[in-house]
């Protein structure tokens, strides 16, 4: 037969799982009886390597605080966790969450060094009990930190006593009564337990992990009667009876224990295979749209849920938390929903709240954002100095917490389909390398600048031709995909999965051709947010950074710099949109700096000596042009944005163009427009 494609573009398949659901990957480990089989399997640690921009944007994580954080901050310096007296309790797990991803990602030397001196006392600390981790802590929660750690240390590593480690301490669990309190962290997030428990049952089988997890499921926390019921919704926010306090109900309104806990009844879904449990997830995330969801993909909380206005801030632990639930969820359920909304934050509430070298972050980020500086706030429960770019605003968990965001979504861009497969689940570029079909190893560079750029090309390469399905996710908002092959071309609706079944030649081409229209969306009060792909827009506004020093002195260390932000430019503007045609006017200006490599580090005082290229570092990588008109009215109120006013709002000025950047890259930033009543203007977009 030679090199006859058998079968290609076979299927186009919006439900995955009724499908694939009967099959077996002999590759990678799927979910074992009596666990639902999920649409997908997540590939080990090491099998997504970075490339392009994504390479250099970790990598400057790598050189900013993650490669140097437990060098100088006495939390991780003493932390008990490494042999030390200091901290024992999440600030060390937290931290190596994200450390060992990343220096498997990189295959970083200096990083893989930090990871063997954190995780060895780790590993030798396991008692007869089966309990772990420092002697001065009796607190489970950091425990179920840690025990994601040895999770990916084991995929990276194969070091079988990362294994034994998770073994002991789950039969710790069985072995002794829950203690999973509700008015606890170990409590509220011990379902997170939940998703080493599966991964210990898919590695060993072992019968007695599935009882352990059903007894964690039912002494903790309800969250799905919580989605279920959501009591913390618009109106409790309006009518402010969001409980701002640190007991059980306090608990359940505090942003980053929703973003955890929106997994749960997806966890407990693949082993109760009641569909009460999934409906709980996508239900809850709605609601958090509806009453309390932000540009960029996130929700409010600051720390409490704290409703839809764009002055509310959202904390950073959040995001990185919501990512890593949507990259569980999407294995689960396989909805591509799912992996729209993680690429939102991926490529704007993520990048938007650090600076570009990942040394300085927020606490809280705004969609409007028009000043960042330590001036009295109208947080619901945070400090003043929530949203200035420091090294570590108000508290010190996202300082600790916040390095697994880029690695986990950089390590879920592909995984293993249960027909022995491979799934494109999140766009970036980057090479997979895994087993297809009978056992045959290929490799997928995936070569774009998404998400500035729609174009993506596929490049397989392996010793012989390959078997095996391709599943590409087309995002909700492209309207026609195309996808290209051998002088070939289909198109497909947006929101779909396309399997592309063939005997893949090494050296083939896939090209996937995503439309990114630029859009609009309806948002607090009439206003409107401009997206284009997965992107958000805000406003350019021009700024004065200034170093400070706030309450601590970032314990002697020169490397690090608190930031606040002046706005030097005007940032009330409204749209002026044609009702007729939303986007009219809005021009697309794509600058040459958006293409890898590029040497040019544009404006950005904090990485000016750095040859990398960060597209978040530029304003300028991919801009749209438009028009706005100022309202004199809009000013601040609490030293954010005031809320925008009511649209359509009448105009009292003149027309002028303005710049739209990506929101990851603005630091100060209108992304929620009030929209200019144009009844009176005839000719502005001519
Ligand atoms: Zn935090």
């Amino acid at each position: 037969m030679g090199k006859v494609i058998i079968t290609f573009f076979v299927v186009s398949m919006i439900v995955l799982q009724s499908c694939t659901g009967d099959m077996e990957n002999i590759n990678y480990k799927g979910n074992p009886e009596p666990l639902k089989q999920n649409a997908y399997i997540k590939l080990p640690l090491g099998a997504i390597k970075p490339t392009g921009w994504l390479k250099s944007q970790l990598e400057a994580q790598a050189e900013g605080l993650t490669g140097h954080v437990d060098d100088f901050w006495p939390d991780l310096v003493n932390s008990s966790w490494r042999g030390g007296d200091g901290e024992a309790w999440e600030r060390g797990p937290y931290y190596l969450d994200g450390l060992v991803p990343l220096a498997y990602l990189l295959d970083d030397e200096k990083l893989i060094k930090k990871v063997n001196n954190w995780i060895e006392p780790i590993l030798s600390s396991s008692r007869d009990s089966g309990w772990y981790g420092p002697a001065k802590n009796k607190d489970r929660w950091p425990l179920a930190v840690s025990n994601k750690v040895l999770m990916q240390y084991y995929e990276a590593t194969n070091d079988s006593r990362a294994i034994e480690v998770l073994k002991n301490y789950f039969r710790y669990l069985k072995d002794t009564p829950p203690d999973w309190p509700d008015k606890d962290w170990r409590g509220v997030r011990a379902m997170e337990n939940a998703v080493t428990g599966y991964w210990l049952f898919r590695q060993t089988k072992e019968p007695w992990i599935p009882d352990v997890i059903k007894s964690i499921q039912e002494n903790s926390s309800d969250w799905t009667t919580y989605y279920e019921k959501f009591p913390w919704d618009s109106a409790a926010s309006a009518e402010k009876k969001i409980p701002l306090n640190w007991g059980p109900d306090g608990l359940t309104a505090h942003v980053v224990n929703n973003a955890m806990a929106i997994k749960y009844p997806g966890l407990w879904f693949q082993q109760s295979g009641n569909k009460r449990f999934m409906n709980a997830v996508f239900d809850g995330i709605s609601k958090y749209d509806l009453n309390h969801g932000q540009a960029g993909g996130r929700f409010s909380g600051d720390e409490h849920l704290s409703g839809k206005s764009p002055d509310r801030g959202t904390e950073l632990c959040s995001v990185v938390e919501y990512m890593y639930s949507l990259e569980e969820l999407y294995a689960i359920f396989g909805d591509n929903k799912l992996a729209d909304r993680l690429e939102m934050l991926a490529y704007n509430a993520l990048p938007g709240t650090t600076t570009a070298d990942m040394w300085a972050h927020q606490y809280d980020q705004q969609s409007n954002q028009v000043i960042v500086n330590g001036d009295k706030r109208s947080w619901s429960t945070n400090g003043n100095y929530s949203n200035i770019y420091g090294l570590m605003p108000n508290f010190a968990c996202c300082l600790a917490n916040m390095h697994q965001g880029w690695p986990k979504f950089t390590q879920s861009l592909w995984m293993a389909t249960n027909d022995n497969g491979l799934a494109a689940v999140a766009y970036g570029p980057c090479i997979v390398k895994a087993k297809v079909g009978k056992g045959t190893e290929v490799i997928i560079s995936e070569e774009t600048d998404y998400p500035f750029s729609g174009q993506i090309n596929f490049r397989i390469s392996s010793e012989k031709p390959a078997r095996f399905s391709l599943y590409l996710r087309i995002p909700g908002w492209a309207e026609n995909a195309e996808i290209t092959y051998k002088g070939k071309t289909r198109t497909d609706k947006g929101g779909s999965t396309v399997m592309l079944y063939a005997r893949w030649d090494p050296e083939d081409v896939i090209t996937l051709k995503l439309p990114m229209n630029i859009r609009v969306e309806k948002r607090y009060n009439n206003s409107l947010s401009v997206l284009r792909g997965p992107l958000y827009y805000s406003l350019r506004i021009e700024k004065e950074y200034k170093k400070v020093t706030i309450n601590y002195d970032n314990f002697g260390y020169k490397g690090s710099v608190d930031w606040e932000i002046y706005p030097k430019s005007a940032w009330n503007y409204g749209l002026m949109i044609d009702r007729a045609n939303l986007t009219r006017g809005m021009d697309l200006v794509e600058n040459e700096v958006t293409r890898y490599p590029f040497a040019d580090k544009g404006d950005m005082i904090w990485s000016a000596d750095s040859a990398k290229y960060i597209p978040w570092d530029k304003e300028a990588a991919v801009v749209i042009t438009t028009r706005g008109m100022k309202i004199p009215g809009w000013t601040m109120k609490d030293n954010s944005a005031d809320i925008p006013p009511l649209s359509p709002v009448k105009q009292q000025g003149v027309a002028e163009v303005i710049q739209l950047v990506p929101y990851g890259s603005a630091k100060l930033r209108i992304t929620e427009f009030p929209v200019i009543d144009l009844k009176q203007v005839v000719d502005v977009f001519r």
